[in-house]
């Protein structure tokens, strides 16, 4: 498993920390908590896309892109972390945007994320809800191709085999450094959506026998469905990386009780806990994703699915630039 193998640009700032949670931990009553920064990555405000930006914008400079396309949802946090990453190495950036959450108010696609897009020179298109957007973005690179460019497509999240090599190089570095700390490593929890980041730390863990299990907390795709999603990338992320076998179907756990309506629409239990982990911890989560990842924890904690000396990992995946899109719910709170 030799990341050093494929072309890599090195936007990331890692290792990211692994710190403990003590006082969340205290007041939940234990498990011991932990969390591995992945908000703190270094890019435009951080996030987990930037270890998979890592490996895809140095694939798009092996092939001598000259512009890259991607697209998401009016708040991604991956189109953001894109537009910053063309921006530093000097490709041209355009991205189309989803108009996925219903129903939000009218600076939903003027601050957060989409400010940061523009600031970041991307150009930036709209597309109804439920539009194909893999299909859009291949639209716009052949219309890109036909006037001479050399476009370099990312797919949604960036997660397909090579994003995801960013996150076995998560594995890798959280297994070092809970061995370096003398850390038994009972659980690894995080929010789970375009499926790369779980694809990519399964590969990792399951590929050095760590005996860590891995539960996805999903934002938007029934259980089914997103184990799915994660079982298919992992088998494609370990076939690129030459390992015999994927990644074994029951290793796949994901849990989507903590949706609510749907993609980015509220539920108490984010409001929740991103509130609690403020108070708590003086850490930043966001609405979308990592909000609901530690409404997860937390819930399953209250229905003490961990034992209480048990260590719990949960790796932040960044997100925060998209609080300010959502400053109406905390209004209560803050
Ligand atoms: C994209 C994202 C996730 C989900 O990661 P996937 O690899 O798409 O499953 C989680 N948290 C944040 C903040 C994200 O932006």
């Amino acid at each position: 498993m030799q990341l050093s193998r494929f072309p890599r640009v090195r936007l990331c700032h890692s290792p990211t920390a692994l710190e403990p949670m003590e006082r969340l931990s205290a007041l939940l009553g234990g498990p011991r908590l932990f969390i591995k920064r992945d908000d703190c990555t270094g890019l435009a405000t951080g996030g987990n896309k930037t270890r998979k930006l890592d490996f895809l914008m140095g694939a798009a400079l092996a092939e001598g892109a000259d512009l890259v396309i991607t697209q998401g949802a009016v708040q991604s946090n991956h189109v953001r972390q894109t537009a910053a990453a063309a921006a530093k190495l000097g490709l041209d950036c355009r991205i189309l945007l989803e108009r996925r959450v219903p129903a939000m108010p009218a600076a939903y696609e003027t601050t957060g994320n989409a400010f940061l897009d523009r600031l970041f020179g991307a150009e930036i298109a709209f597309r109804p809800t439920g539009a194909d957007m893999n299909a859009e973005c291949e639209a716009l690179a052949a219309q890109a191709r036909s006037t001479g460019r050399k476009p370099y497509v990312i797919p949604g999240g960036g997660s397909n085999p090579t994003g995801a090599l960013g996150y076995v190089g998560c594995a890798l570095e959280l297994l070092g450094q809970a061995n370096e700390m003398g850390l038994r490593i009972d659980h690894l929890v995080h929010a789970t959506g375009s499926a790369g980041t779980q694809a990519g730390l399964l590969v990792g863990l399951e590929g050095c026998n760590a005996g860590i299990p891995v539960l996805g907390i999903s934002v938007r795709a029934p259980r089914d469905r997103q184990e799915e999603s994660v079982h298919r990338l992992a088998a494609a992320t370990a076939d690129l990386l030459g390992l015999g076998q994927g990644v074994a179907r029951d290793k796949v756990v994901v849990d989507d009780g903590y949706v609510g309506p749907g993609y980015g629409q509220p539920t108490d239990a984010m409001v929740e806990a991103i509130d609690l982990t403020a108070r708590h911890e003086g850490i930043l989560l966001d609405p979308v994703y990592s909000g609901k990842g530690m409404a997860g924890l937390i819930g399953l904690i209250r229905q003490r699915a961990f034992a209480p000396d048990e260590n719990i990992v949960f790796l932040h995946t960044g997100g925060a630039a998209a609080l300010f899109a959502y400053e109406d719910l905390f209004r209560q709170t803050a």
